[in-house]
């Protein structure tokens, strides 16, 4: 690819697009390519400081500046995606779409990108000229992070997940939601936890009354109470008893390990031999700010040793950290406040359950917006700016 190719920032600003910036300035990309920044809100404005010559935003519905990049990555949105996308590649544009958005990832033509767990994939589809690169779920990216390696090593018959995932999740404004409630709660019961001599059954049915009178304005994003609640649905209804985002857990890991058939030309390239994996998962949102977390419980197809499977999993990746399966350990390591901001993907909790040897529990947390979202966007600008 040439050098400092001109290269499109749509939706820098969110929650992803923020989490993007901050790890490309880290990283040194900026001095790799020639950002261009676009806005669907504030188009003539100021573009963020690592702008070079392109100093302004550009309107992100401005067909004709999206046509002049080589590169554009995108975290608007899929509303954004489903508007954009078509009439760009109806233009004629033939460059390389890079985007945090679900709406391209089960395209045939496109490429769902996590690099540490399916480089081969990627790498191949580069060569075939395929141009669009979706970063995944972000719970399935985290899940593969940290437990790719049994799915790699083929010891994987089926499995189940439990998800706690944060309110960043679902976006800026989201979060923002989240800790308004909590303070709203909080102002609600001040007095009463001031005084120690308060009854907390008092304190307890105040703040349950002011959750259940949360105003909409209060709910707007979420639909229901977040704080000190949790809401056992994420995503579209299905209408089969599953939501959207339980459907991605099997749909889309099995895309990523091009395993299965029905992915066409996107998977390995030359059709799949592998069967699918069955991944049952039940999603839940909860009042954490970041980071998305996952119960498993995972049927191996054979009795492998405790050891082994912790050595598979230790060495899989520079990003999985194996927690010891203590209650010290994993009250310290395994939270979203100690895996917030960071790369590291802890894995704990691992051991064989009560239902047999071949039965292995885990739990797995991970930063969505940093593996889940922000990283497999700029690495696979890299792996972009190698080929
Ligand atoms: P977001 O925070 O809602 O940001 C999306 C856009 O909303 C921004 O680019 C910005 O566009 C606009 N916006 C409006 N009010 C804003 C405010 N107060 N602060 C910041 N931005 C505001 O969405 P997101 O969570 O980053 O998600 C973007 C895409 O990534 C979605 O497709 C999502 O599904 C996907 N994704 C998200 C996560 C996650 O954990 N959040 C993980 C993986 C994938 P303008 O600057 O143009 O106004």
């Amino acid at each position: 690819m040439v050098n400092q190719p001109l290269t499109g920032l749509v939706g820098w600003r969110g929650m992803v697009g923020s989490v993007l910036l901050d790890r490309m300035q880290a990283e040194g990309d900026f001095g790799l390519i020639e950002p261009m920044f676009f806005s669907t809100s504030n188009a003539g404005g100021a573009a963020p400081a690592m702008a070079k010559s392109e100093a302004k935003l550009f309107d992100a519905y401005d067909l004709a500046a999206l046509k002049r990049c080589e590169i554009i990555i995108t975290a608007q949105g899929g509303d954004y995606t489903k508007k954009v996308y078509p009439e760009l590649r109806s233009a004629g544009w033939k460059g390389y779409w890079i985007d945090a958005a679900k709406t391209l990832r089960m395209q045939d033509d496109a490429i769902i990108i996590l690099d540490p767990v399916n480089l081969d994939v990627i790498r191949g589809a580069l060569k075939r000229g395929v141009r669009d690169y979706i970063g995944g779920n972000c719970t399935v990216s985290c899940m593969l992070m940290g437990v790719g390696a049994l799915f790699k090593a083929d010891l994987v018959e089926w499995m189940s997940c439990t998800t706690y995932q944060a309110a960043s999740g679902g976006g800026a404004q989201h979060m923002r939601e989240l800790l308004t409630q909590y303070g709203t709660l909080h102002a609600e019961v001040r007095d009463l936890l001031h005084d120690p001599a308060s009854a907390i059954l008092e304190i307890d049915r105040q703040v349950v009354a002011r959750q259940r009178a949360l105003g909409d304005d209060e709910i707007a994003n979420f639909g229901v109470p977040l704080g000190g609640s949790l809401i056992p649905w994420i995503d579209a209804d299905r209408g089969d008893g599953t939501s959207l985002e339980e459907w991605k857990g099997g749909a889309e890991t099995n895309k990523i390990l091009g395993r299965g058939t029905g992915f066409g030309s996107a998977g390995s390239g030359q059709g799949t031999a592998l069967p699918s994996v069955p991944i049952d998962s039940l999603c839940v949102r909860v009042g954490a700010m970041r980071c998305h977390s996952q119960a498993l419980t995972i049927k191996l197809k054979k009795d492998v040793p405790l050891a082994d499977i912790e050595g598979l999993i230790a060495n899989d990746n520079a990003w999985v950290k194996l927690v010891p399966n203590t209650r010290e350990a994993s009250v310290r390591q395994l939270t979203p406040v100690a895996v917030t901001g960071t790369m590291d993907i802890p894995v704990g909790r691992l051991r064989k359950m009560a239902l047999g040897p071949t039965y292995l529990g885990a739990f797995t947390i991970g930063d969505q917006l940093l593996w889940g979202a922000a990283e497999p966007l700029r690495r696979m600008l890299r792996i972009l700016l190698e080929a």
